[in-house]
């Protein structure tokens, strides 16, 4: 860091601020990290430039000549000093893809394809398989992939010797800058097809109808995206093919609806069955099952068919199904049913019933009733 700016920039301690200026265009030329990759220049380019910085401002050249050193003058030392104006004249070339490198491939990775489909709940219990179309980009079976006529192939690009990249040449503040930019010719690639495949224009790919078959694994869920690796759009001119993603979307069940792995659903039984007990078929997706309704039982309450809910996804045993009872109490009567149950009540000494209270909520038919609102 010590080194002498004069002795840097090559130029006497009475060089004008023009000899200056000339001198460092001339190192900068052969120095600067577009031109010159190797670290070493870069360093010499960093220092070169903090020499040229203080020399060419005759303030900052008096201090240093005075002894001020590189500290002064507001230079905290470095590289982190403004040197924009000089930066932007390289900036079309650092900004280059491929710069020093081949030419730009002609393939393109194709898009990713979403597709949306619908399945039963029966489905999430089992399991299935779908078809799907869609419509996307395939390979081209003119060229196969190659984008040019059957019987041609591409041409070594003239303007750019098949290099993809051409010299470009700026004007600065230094001059004459030469910087490398993508060939507009051939765009890049090195090659100009001179017959595009007629079918697919020079693509390499088609726009066609696809369908594709889709396995959906037990105890998927409203909104799960299956994705399936490569079968989405051919990609352009041979290059790899996107992906395919199935969203499924669950459609809502009659009878059931999920609880994570389980199946719930509700039973409503008159008074009597659940006083006397009864036993009521249910079709469940594995067939018919039936409730076995205990004597007593009370509303909310639930009776559990152990092993015919869903399996979910990595698992191996299945939920259940909860049959949550909802008792019907009879609204009207006739005369002989209130007889009845006016006999009933008496012999139950239930005449006069005493209220037993609970809070809202908190007993088994307020969660019940609280948990069916909120669907
Ligand atoms: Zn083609
Ligand atoms: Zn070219």
């Amino acid at each position: 860091m010590n080194d002498d700016y004069y002795d840097l920039l090559g130029v006497s301690r009475e060089a004008s601020t023009d000899e200056i200026k000339k001198a460092y265009r001339k190192l900068a030329r052969t120095l600067h990290p577009d031109v010159n990759p190797d670290p070493e220049a870069q360093d010499k380019f960093k220092k070169v430039s903090q020499a040229y910085e203080t020399l060419s401002n005759p303030d900052r050249r008096r201090q240093y000549d005075m002894g001020g050193g590189p500290g002064m003058g507001g230079f905290p030392g470095g590289a982190s000093f403004d040197f924009s104006d000089i930066f932007d004249m390289f900036a079309g070339a650092s900004g280059m893809r491929g710069r020093g490198q081949g030419p730009t491939p002609r393939q393109r990775r194709g898009g990713d394809v979403l597709r949306r489909t619908q399945v039963s709940l029966r489905d999430v219990v089992f399991g299935t398989e779908q078809e799907v179309s869609f419509r996307t980009a395939v390979g081209c079976d003119r060229c196969q992939g190659s984008c040019c006529e059957p019987g041609t192939s591409p041409k070594r690009c003239s303007n750019c010797s098949g290099s993809g990249h051409v010299q470009k040449v700026a004007q600065s503040l230094l001059g004459q800058m030469v910087t490398m930019a993508p060939c507009p010719v051939c765009g890049g690639h090195g090659d100009v097809i001179e017959s595009p495949c007629t079918q697919c224009s020079g693509h390499g790919r088609v726009p066609s109808e696809r369908t594709v078959t889709v396995r959906i694994p037990s105890g998927v869920e409203d909104g799960t995206r299956i994705q399936l690796r490569g079968e989405g759009e051919v990609g352009e001119a041979d290059g790899p093919s996107g992906d395919l993603f199935v969203e499924l979307s669950v459609t809502d069940h009659d009878v059931f609806v999920r609880e994570g792995s389980d199946l719930v659903t509700r039973l409503s039984i008159p008074m009597t069955a659940a006083a006397l007990g009864a036993s009521i078929p249910l079709e469940t997706f594995d067939g018919e099952r039936v409730v076995e309704v205990e004597p007593g039982s009370q509303p909310g309450e639930e009776i559990t068919l152990k092993g015919l809910g869903i399996t979910p996804l990595r698992r191996a045993t299945r939920g259940d199904i909860r049959v949550e009872l909802d008792v019907k109490i009879p609204t009207r009567l006739d005369e002989e049913q209130r007889d009845l149950l006016e006999k009933l009540a008496s012999v139950r000494d239930e005449e006069k019933p005493a209220a037993t209270s609970g809070r809202r909520g908190h007993t088994m038919f307020g969660k019940l009733r609280d948990r069916l609102r909120e669907r």
